[in-house]
């Protein structure tokens, strides 16, 4: 299981999944603004190399955060925290990865990717025997322009857009454009931020289930791009490769907008482990045996 999870974190650290790189081939196909097309034909042929030669696709690999659906039967329920964070450890000296947490009064970092909370984990019980594992390998820079909006509920839905497009404008080049951004509205300041990363988990292209949803993320996107920060926000035409929105019911007196960045190195990737020990990738098209360590 733990080698299964190192495997998992290179795949997320060196294979874009596909539907992000599809997204950044389009981009450049239809990108008119020269600077913003050698900029993304820099981005897929780093994403070429990181695959061919097994290394990071960025220098900053990140903060490993999972987002875990797990069976009430699953037979390592209770072992999978302990597990998770030896397999951050062993990933951190064998693919390798650049150790990111830090304690923040000291400064000292362990060197070796974990941490108080880290990786952090999110878990969802389900019914049934299996797990589900999400790994995201969350990068600095595109956490730096994240944003939580506490909006006066008379704002309504006008006022969450305009939260939306104000953050996309500020953040300017610092996420690294083109970036995926998730949206969580109302449930209170933590739920908003909660759904928000977790909406980045989502393929680029998958619409929100609800119409009414679907078209106000389409909206955003068509108004983002046309800010024109464009890739690494030296201008052109996609700004952002997506927006996917999820939303709670809230308290009346509320309305919280949470927006977390992501960018081009959307990493993620996804595992599938069942009761007798089979490991399947969900997120990517790849057998776990041709993943060397
Ligand atoms: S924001 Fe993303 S692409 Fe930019 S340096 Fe961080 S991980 Fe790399």
């Amino acid at each position: 299981m733990k080698d299964a999870l190192v495997k998992q974190l290179k795949v997320a650290e060196t294979i874009l999944p596909d539907d992000v790189r599809r997204a950044l081939e389009k981009a450049m196909d239809r990108e008119e603004n020269p600077m913003a097309k050698t900029i993304l034909e820099a981005i897929l042929k780093n994403i070429e190399l990181a695959q061919k030669t097994g290394k990071p696709m960025c220098q900053d690999t990140g903060v490993i955060i999972y987002y875990l659906e797990v069976g009430k039967d699953f037979p390592l329920i209770l072992e999978l925290n302990d597990i998770l964070k030896e397999a951050a450890i062993e990933a951190t000296k064998k693919i390798p990865l650049r150790p990111n947490t830090i304690n923040p009064w000291t400064h000292e970092n362990p060197g070796d990717n974990t941490g108080r909370y880290i990786p952090w984990i999110n878990l969802d019980l389900v019914d049934g025997d299996e797990a589900i594992i999400h790994v995201l390998p969350k990068g600095g820079g595109s956490e730096y322009t994240c944003k939580l909006w506490s909006l006066s509920p008379g704002l309504g839905i006008k006022g969450v857009k305009e939260a939306v497009i104000r953050t996309i404008y500020e953040a300017g080049g610092k996420p690294c454009p083109p970036i995926i951004v998730g949206v969580g509205i109302g449930g209170g300041a933590d739920i908003s931020m909660k759904l928000a990363k977790k909406a980045i988990l989502k393929p680029v292209g998958e619409r929100n289930e609800d119409p009414k949803i679907a078209e106000v993320e389409e909206e955003l996107v068509k108004k983002a791009n046309e800010l024109g920060i464009g890739p690494m926000g030296v201008g052109g035409s996609t700004t952002v490769l997506d927006i996917h929105i999820d939303w709670a019911h809230r308290h009346p007196a509320n309305l919280h907008v949470g927006i977390v960045t992501q960018c081009w190195a959307a990493r993620r990737a996804t595992i599938k482990v069942d009761s007798s020990g089979d490991i399947k990738f969900l997120s990517h098209n790849i057998d776990l045996n041709d993943i060397k360590i």
